[in-house]
């Protein structure tokens, strides 16, 4: 006799929900993605126990008939799609019609709905029974005791805290996409959450916090085929982890490495390696672009063309920072603070809390905030006055906008790293012949990295060949590089192409040029003339370049005209 049996529908259900429900927090995420496409404009959301033992989501949106209350919790049932060529253009969040039918496999559920002018009508999905309530316009679903009847599910949840967590990242997240939707939650009657409709940013304060907030610059329109929006920090505010990135695809929360590396190179040069910029990004696609159903969680999607996807992103990024004045203001409250610090080691002082490195965003008491979209650029409309070097390291200059300080090595390495690119893109870098050509010893993988390159080094300023077994002749080198050590700039330059040899050649020469710029530039401990300072100042405008190093650190910073007379109490 055979042994294979058909499941019955419990068993396949509890199986599909395994996929979709792992926890309090998934549960949540359907149930407000369902309110969202029944056009809901006000969601209460309470929670026990970070819903483990209840999750309870009410909208005021179109709510359901009877006939499809008594569907909508069965196995693939959904009025979001009909026929295959619409699963290939979803504008909805839902459309596998699978939700409501796990959430109800593995919990005790009920839903109460009301559509406008219709009688109320309560269903349970355990008994399948409907009877009439009154009830206000809209949805409500009860789920209690997730996983009561399947208890190895149960063993994989967390503390009630770190399951409310999670809820809340979901919250959080959807709250920054759908700042129309007035949302309030909350955890054993302690209210969390309580955001009215409205603007983007307003939003982006209400969630992220403040402190964000005032960093936080919108992303300036592009021409690119996929339309990016949204918001994203200034260089100056960044994490040491991916958290505080969202990205929405036609409005879908979505996780994909190749949106946030995309954001993560645009913001290159601008920012520490190690550290993860901030930001709130939307993208509008032709829906037949994307593939939403690539997972059960719906989360991950597939873009028919991912580097163009990619290349919006880095675009829109880089046109949005080029675009904005990033000289750092000296925040003189929070330089007083830190000596006050360093002064007292005895006494405990609370550090600054930082809203999203805990990631308890939501601030309740905020002010309104007044936060520029995009700022004038300062260096474009005012001129400096160079008035000499401090520490050897920082040019101090004035100009109508403030004391302004200038780390000489950045900013000279940003201005040769620039000049290198432009002319790199141009290519070949200019190049001056040594008097007499110079024959240097290499070691063997330094010959075959040589042999491997050698059409991108001549490109690079270099006119080298190969001269005998071990030694290569250089008879040019880029003239930014000046005539010095031809030898070693050429062995270093051999170094880095097998340091970065698993990069792409394009972040490979990128680095290589930084390397370059790094090397010609005036060092920290250099004793600067006026006129090199000057000359410094002047490339930088020239250039109109952005104020960061190459290597991200910030190249200038200022006191403001209003701080100088804060300190000397002229205003208070
Ligand atoms: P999907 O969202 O993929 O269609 P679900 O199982 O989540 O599948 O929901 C099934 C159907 O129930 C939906 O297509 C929708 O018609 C209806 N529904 C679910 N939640 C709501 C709600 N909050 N308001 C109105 N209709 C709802
Ligand atoms: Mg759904």
């Amino acid at each position: 006799m055979g042994v294979i049996r058909q499941l019955d529908s419990q068993l396949i259900n509890q199986i599909a929900a395994g996929e979709v429900i792992e926890r309090p927090a998934s549960v949540v995420k359907e149930l407000l993605e369902n309110a969202i496409d029944a056009g809901a404009t006000q969601l209460r959301i309470n929670l026990e126990q970070g819903g483990i033992s209840s999750i309870d989501v009410q909208d005021d949106g179109k709510g359901m008939d009877r006939d499809d209350l008594t569907l909508c919790a069965k196995r693939h049932t959904t009025s979001k799609l009909k026929d295959t060529q619409g699963l290939f253009s979803i504008t909805t969040l839902g459309f596998r019609g699978e939700a409501l039918a796990s959430i109800a496999s593995v919990s005790k559920m009920t839903i109460i709905t009301r559509q406008h002018d219709k009688d109320g009508l309560s269903y349970n999905t355990h008994t399948d029974t409907v009877h009439t309530i009154s009830a206000p316009k809209g949805t409500r679903i009860i789920v209690k005791e997730l996983f009561y009847n399947t208890p190895a599910r149960r063993k994989y949840l967390k503390t009630s805290a770190t399951e409310l967590r999670r809820c809340m990242d979901v919250v959080y997240a959807y709250a920054l996409a759908y700042h129309n939707v007035g949302i309030r939650v909350t955890n054993n009657g302690n209210e969390l959450c309580n955001v009215a409709a409205a603007k983007p940013f307003d939003r982006i304060v209400d969630v992220l916090g403040k402190e964000i907030g005032q960093h936080m610059i919108s992303i300036a329109p592009s021409d690119t085929s996929i339309q990016v929006s949204g918001h994203i920090a200034k260089p100056q505010c960044t994490r040491t982890n991916r958290r505080v990135q969202f990205f929405f695809v036609n409005k879908r929360l979505v996780t994909n490495t190749l949106l946030s590396s995309a954001l993560q190179r645009g913001y290159e040069q601008y920012i520490h390696h190690g550290t993860y910029p901030v930001g709130v990004v939307h993208m509008t696609i032709d829906p037949s672009h994307i593939d939403v159903n690539a997972h059960p969680t719906k989360a991950h999607i597939r873009f028919s063309d991912e580097s163009s996807v990619y290349r919006s992103i880095v675009h829109a990024v880089r046109n949005t920072l080029v675009g904005i004045d990033l000289i750092r203001n000296i925040d003189l409250n929070a330089s007083q603070q830190q000596l006050d610090d360093n002064v007292s080691h005895t006494t405990t002082t609370t550090p600054t809390k930082r809203v999203s490195d805990q990631w308890s965003p939501y601030w309740k008491d905020h002010q309104q905030s007044t936060i520029p979209v995009h700022e004038q650029k300062a260096s474009e409309t005012t001129s400096f006055r160079v008035l000499g070097c401090v520490m050897r390291k920082y040019i101090v200059a004035e100009n109508p906008t403030g004391l302004v300080l200038v780390d000489f090595h950045a900013a000279h390495e940003r201005i040769n790293y620039t000049r290198l690119q432009r002319e790199y893109d141009t290519a070949p870098i200019r190049r001056q012949k040594l008097v007499d050509p110079v024959v240097i010893e290499v070691s063997g993988p330094d010959m075959r990295c040589f042999e491997q390159n050698e059409q991108q080094i001549q490109r690079l300023g270099y006119e080298a060949e190969v001269f005998g077994e071990k030694s290569i002749m250089i008879r040019t080198v880029p003239v930014i590089m000046g005539t010095c050590q031809p030898a070693s700039s050429l062995s270093e330059l051999l170094a880095d192409y097998q340091d970065n040899e698993r990069l792409s050649p394009q972040i490979r020469t990128e680095k290589i040029l930084i390397r370059m710029a790094c090397r010609m530039s005036y060092m920290a401990g250099d004793e600067l003339t006026l006129q090199q300072m000057r000359h410094i100042i002047e490339s930088l405008h020239e250039l109109d370049l952005a104020f960061s190093c190459p290597h991200g650190r910030p190249l200038m910073a200022r006191i403001s005209p209003r701080d100088l007379d804060t300190i000397f109490e002229r205003i208070r």
